[in-house]
């Protein structure tokens, strides 16, 4: 099996280098790209099978690089954040962002991310069995499971990958409250809990996109989707 490889797009070259040190210390192959253009330069070249982007980059920032990147090929991203900036996340993760990082972070936490990317990628392109072709239909909503594609009373909603697998957990227990730490080892493959955030964000994506009404907040709990039967 051929070494599975990581773009490492971070400006800061201690940062980069100690990132890039502990990926292929796992066995990893690496490359760093130290600006926007370079990093989708890079992603065309090397075809990474996840990328670690930092957001503040000289030339465009991080964001465009998502955008860009995405644009061609869909390929799992881990962002990160210099700080805890909800427009910074909501955007990251609307332009196709799956995870993400806030600065200062251990490198045993940058590689167990990287590891649960790359195992959800794994698992969303294997071949969809029999039973997960079907359609759910709950209420007004419309889960074609098989096209990844998502209907709110007929209108379609462009989800990111990992807003769909947000969705389809929901979903597949509607009215029923999910604990985001539940959610977080469900969808993203990883169970510490400090990481619940990341939940909130892309809920917050999943509003925006299909409607407020849609999921419920259950305080300190969880989020539960509510439609009628
Ligand atoms: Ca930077």
């Amino acid at each position: 099996m051929t070494a599975r490889k990581v773009l490492v797009v971070e400006d800061e070259r201690t940062i980069a280098e100690a990132v890039a040190a502990r990926l292929r210390a796992e066995g990893f192959e690496v490359e760093i790209a130290g600006d926007g253009p370079a990093a989708v330069d890079a992603a065309r070249r090397i075809q990474p099978d996840a990328i670690v982007l930092d957001v503040m980059l000289p030339g465009f920032d991080g964001l465009e690089v998502c955008r860009r990147i995405q644009a061609e090929r869909a390929v799992p991203v881990l962002m990160l954040t210099a700080r805890d900036d909800e427009t910074d996340l909501l955007v990251g993760l609307a332009v196709g962002a799956d995870d993400y990082l806030t600065k200062p972070f251990s490198m045993r936490e940058l590689s167990a991310r990287v590891h649960a990317l790359l195992r959800r990628a794994t698992r969303n392109s294997a071949p969809v069995a029999a039973a997960a072709s079907a359609t759910m239909r709950l209420g007004d909503l419309e889960i074609n499971l098989a096209e990844r594609r998502v209907l709110r009373a007929g209108v379609e909603a462009r989800l990111t990958p990992t807003e769909f697998d947000l969705l389809v957990h929901l979903a597949s227990r509607p009215r029923t409250v999910l604990p985001r730490e539940r959610l977080l080892a469900d969808v993203w493959g990883w169970a510490d809990a400090s990481g619940t955030r990341t939940v909130d964000s892309h809920i917050k994506g999943l509003r925006r996109k299909l409607g407020a009404d849609l999921i419920r907040t259950v305080h300190g709990v969880g989020y539960a989707l509510e439609v009628e039967r």
